[in-house]
């Protein structure tokens, strides 16, 4: 597998012959099932809180009964979906297996007139089916997990994406920018819970279609690959300082799906909005970030423990600190996405103006604006129950 390639002229992806493939097994989330340096009793209750009645609710704004009961209650929708098949085989779909409900499609591929008419019709049927972005780029073996997490024996196991699809679907939902105002808060963890619930529909419709269509489609959330890259190479954005995708249309508010893929498609661009420039005049997400999980450095191959990726030169997230950050509020945390100046609701003209003064030679002053003109401190969760005052 070569380490570097084509498409990292234009992604900006500096990749090293040091590079390995990431393990699902190094995702936090998997080490805190397995490894004791992340494992803890409270870790247990983080997750068991993400059902009632074990939220463990308090008095504090944002953490009471009715925002937990929000939160846990938006990610319904993928327990019932992860939970189909987990007692039987251990399959936990969605987040370390590929969605595998689907029904028997067409024995012979439809013929399309041409990878354009394919392209045109998966991105309107994506659409249809709630998709808020929507890219298409080729399989790229190096962002595949070189082995799924498998929780009943704590260890790896084979990817079972197939190997031979030769093109990828990259589905974005935007998530709700209210809710990211009241981070931190169990009431805002319902933006990210909402966003994989309306993932979760669309990559089962859009991939039933495909194989409706008599097509191979495999669909897949939190499971099999790493999202960020095949989003950029989908042309969606670019990564900032927290390392996480920021796009033109959401900023850095988006959950991503992938469908797999070898229905004919004709390839996005990747996109250069002036994210890498601006982070570099910015840091507000690093002194932001409680537990310093964010690096001030300039981009690096630095690691900090077995969950960062390897070989790949950019900004690193300290996981370790972030998650026990989540563990300790017990909830999952977005203060990255509130402080950063690139989260916007971009339907208003001022700021998409905004956005084009920030992918300029002018972005000091962008930097100024939004420091000046906008409001990025926590807003009470009552604020948000009371339809924003
Ligand atoms: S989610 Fe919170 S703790 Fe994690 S990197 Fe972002 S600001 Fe820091
Ligand atoms: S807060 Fe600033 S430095 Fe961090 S990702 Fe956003 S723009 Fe980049």
């Amino acid at each position: 597998m070569p380490f570097n390639k084509p498409i990292d002229d234009l992604t900006g992806f500096d990749v090293s012959e040091d590079f390995q493939q990431f393990n699902q097994k190094n995702d936090i989330y998997c080490r805190s099932l397995w490894d004791p340096a992340v494992q803890s009793d409270k870790a247990e209750a983080f997750f068991n809180g993400y059902f009632m009645p074990e939220a463990r609710s308090r008095r504090t704004d944002g953490f009471s009964q009715r925002d937990y009961a929000l939160r846990n209650a938006t990610w319904h929708i993928t327990n019932v979906l992860r939970d189909i098949r987990r007692q039987d085989t251990g399959r936990k779909e969605g987040f370390f297996d590929y969605f595998s409900s689907h029904e028997a499609g067409w024995p012979e591929p439809y013929a399309f007139e041409s990878p354009e008419q394919a392209s045109a019709d998966v991105r309107k049927v994506a659409k249809l089916c709630g998709a808020d972005l929507v890219g298409f780029c080729a399989f790229d073996e190096r962002w595949m997990y070189s082995g799924t997490f498998n929780e009943q024996t704590l260890d790896s196991r084979a990817n079972e994406v197939p190997g031979d699809l030769p093109n990828v679907i990259v589905l974005g939902e935007s998530m709700d920018e209210d809710l990211t105002k009241t981070v931190p808060s169990a009431l805002s963890g319902s933006a990210t819970g909402m966003g994989y619930s309306f993932d979760a529909l669309t990559l089962l419709t859009l991939a039933q279609y495909i194989r409706n269509l008599g097509y191979r489609a495999y669909a897949t959330m939190n499971d099999s690959s790493l999202a960020i890259p095949l989003a950029v190479q989908a042309g969606f954005g670019e990564v900032g300082r927290h390392s996480l995708l920021i796009t033109p249309e959401f900023g850095p508010r988006l959950r991503l799906g992938r469908i797999f893929t070898d229905i004919p498609l004709t390839y996005d661009t990747p996109k250069k909005i002036g994210v890498q420039s601006f982070c570099q005049i910015c840091d507000r997400c690093a002194k932001g970030c409680p537990p310093a999980a964010i690096p001030f450095e300039p981009p690096s191959q630095k690691t900090h423990n077995r969950s960062n990726l390897i070989g790949v030169t950019k900004w690193t997230v300290d996981a370790e600190k972030c998650f026990k950050f989540w563990v300790n509020q017990n909830t999952d945390c977005s203060i990255c996405i509130r402080v950063c100046p690139f989260n916007r609701d971009y339907r208003r003209w001022y700021n998409r103006v905004w956005r084009n003064i920030a992918n300029s030679c002018l972005r000091r002053l962008a930097l100024w604006l939004d420091d000046k003109l906008v409001n990025r401190r926590r807003h009470k969760s009552t604020w948000w129950w009371s339809g924003k005052p």
